[in-house]
């Protein structure tokens, strides 16, 4: 059984990044029919934010991401909070110095940084604690038997690190990227478990992914680095057998393709990269989210399935279940995809016009009462219908017809100084009278021909003096459909403005 998961530290906002993982690893467990598990990797205290966890959860249910096994579901191979772990790892760690994997090493911050310093003058252009320096440090590898011993005995600090080979090639058959061999020589001996007692990122996400059953791991380009140091791992362990099949997901580029996509290039250019509004209340740190900038789930959704896939033709709208089955590994990029707005939003333009009037209605009716304005569910669906084929945004339905349940008591000057004449008086006039008078059903066709006639028997080109038209009734010189909005507006109301804008 294929079982995935998503393991994301809680170390600040989800970045669209992030989400983009998460939403790969559900789409291929689903379509595996298999499991997607969600494990918080909260071992770096240093790090740990508290809001982080809650965002992601909130970040994943608001698009629909739903994890089988979490820290809120859990299943059996819990807990699915490493904090919760903790007291596991030791023991990985202990098997791994017994077999000579692994070592003791009690190096002091200050001889860390002289043995860095040291290097740096030789010109070492990358300078490692591995299997060069670590001969020259106080480890148990150069310490006596009894010194080790006494050490430990005493409480002196220590960490324990990994035992990186000499020379060996250490390959890797990524799902995506193919094969990828690194030479052991390039590797340092990275640290497994920390002075305080906790383990680093590498040895509990080992551990973890081993004790869980996780058969694939798909995660970001940035942890590809760390692959090669994680099939040692499994080696040393003895568990190549159920060793996970890697995917290395491509990197989000800037929208210029220089580089990756950072928050910081969101608020240069005015646009989210993250899924939900995030505040930090500790260090201040804020920063915008698609939900809260008019961004539908599903629209929000089908970009983000594309920023890395595509199903190799022409279509591009997608819900989830038509992903599930579409989505499959192969058609993941190797190069990074470019972070592209516009196609954000032409996504959320789309998912708006293909939503029923009564779906929307409700964005409108919230952004009514925060004018203090109550309107009623049936107005709400008409006004969606007059605009959702014209906005990006749900908060541009309000602001866009707003006009038409408040009567405008102000003109555009403009407009009425070069549209406002003597031919449109008459039209509307005329029209005014016409509907005053007026009992049958008067929707938009009926609009239309009504002001038609009276154009006619004035002998006046409609043409000519529709933007007075509109003026009059909406006091702009753009928007929706006219006749439309005579329909919603009712003759009486639509004769009443008329007669306000000739006063
Ligand atoms: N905790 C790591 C992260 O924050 C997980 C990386 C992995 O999936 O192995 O992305």
């Amino acid at each position: 059984e294929v079982r995935v998961r998503f393991a994301p530290s809680p170390t600040g906002a989800l970045h669209i990044g992030g989400v983009r993982t998460a939403l790969y690893n559900y789409l291929f467990a689903r379509k595996m029919g298999g499991k997607f598990l969600l494990r918080i990797e909260d071992t770096d205290q240093a790090r740990f934010v508290p809001r982080a966890e809650a965002y992601i959860q909130e970040s994943l249910a608001w698009l629909g991401i739903s994890p089988d096994e979490s820290p809120w579901n859990p299943g059996e191979d819990g807990p699915y909070r490493q904090s919760e772990r903790k007291d596991s790892y030791m023991k990985y760690a202990l098997d791994l110095v017994e077999a000579g994997h692994a070592y003791y090493a009690f190096d002091t911050s200050e001889e860390l940084d002289a043995m860095r310093e040291r290097l740096t003058a030789a010109r070492v252009v990358q300078p490692q604690y591995n299997s060069i320096t670590r001969t020259q440090m106080n480890n148990s590898l150069t310490l006596s038997e009894d010194e080790v011993k006494a050490r430990l005995a005493s409480g002196d600090p220590y960490v324990i690190r990994v035992k990186i080979p000499l020379k060996e090639d250490v390959r890797l058959n990524d799902m995506i990227r193919g094969w990828v061999m690194v030479h052991s020589s390039t590797l340092d001996d990275k640290v497994l478990m920390k002075s305080d007692g906790m383990p680093t990122y590498h040895l509990a996400n080992i551990v973890d992914d081993h004790l869980m059953n996780i058969t694939h791991v798909i995660r970001g380009e940035e942890w590809l680095p760390s692959a090669p140091l994680h099939v040692l791992l499994y080696k040393f362990f003895g568990w190549e057998e159920t060793m996970p099949q890697f995917a290395h997901l491509p990197l989000l580029l800037k929208p210029d393709g220089n580089g990756k996509l950072s928050k910081r290039d969101g608020d240069k250019l005015g646009f989210p990269v993250f899924p939900l509004n995030w505040e930090n209340k500790e260090d201040g740190e804020t920063a915008a989210g698609f939900r809260e900038a008019g961004y539908l789930p599903d629209a929000f959704l089908n970009f983000l399935a594309f920023l890395g896939w595509n199903p190799g033709d022409e279509r591009e709208i997608f819900s989830m279940s038509e992903l599930i089955e579409a989505f499959s590994m192969e058609r993941i990029g190797k190069s990074g995809t470019k972070f592209d707005i516009a196609k954000a939003k032409w996504f959320n333009e789309q998912y708006l016009k293909s939503k029923s009037n009564g779906e929307l209605a409700h964005y409108v009716i919230a952004d009514a009462a925060n004018e203090e304005i109550t309107i009623l569910q049936d107005t709400a669906e008409a006004l969606v219908g007059l605009m959702k084929e014209r906005v990006t945004f749900p908060a541009e339905i309000w602001q866009g017809s707003r006009f038409v349940v408040i009567a405008p008591t102000e003109f555009d000057q403009d407009i009425a100084s070069k549209r406002w004449n003597s031919d449109a008086v008459t039209v509307l006039s005329a029209y005014a009278e016409l509907l005053e008078g007026f009992t049958g059903e008067y929707d938009a066709e009926t609009a239309k021909a009504m002001l038609n006639e009276t154009a006619e028997a004035k002998d006046i080109k409609l043409g000519k003096v529709m933007q007075a038209v509109r003026l009059a009734v909406t006091g702009n010189g753009v928007g929706p459909d006219m006749m439309e909005i005579f329909a919603i507006l009712g003759a009486e109301e639509a004769a009443k403005r008329i007669r306000f804008a000739l006063a």
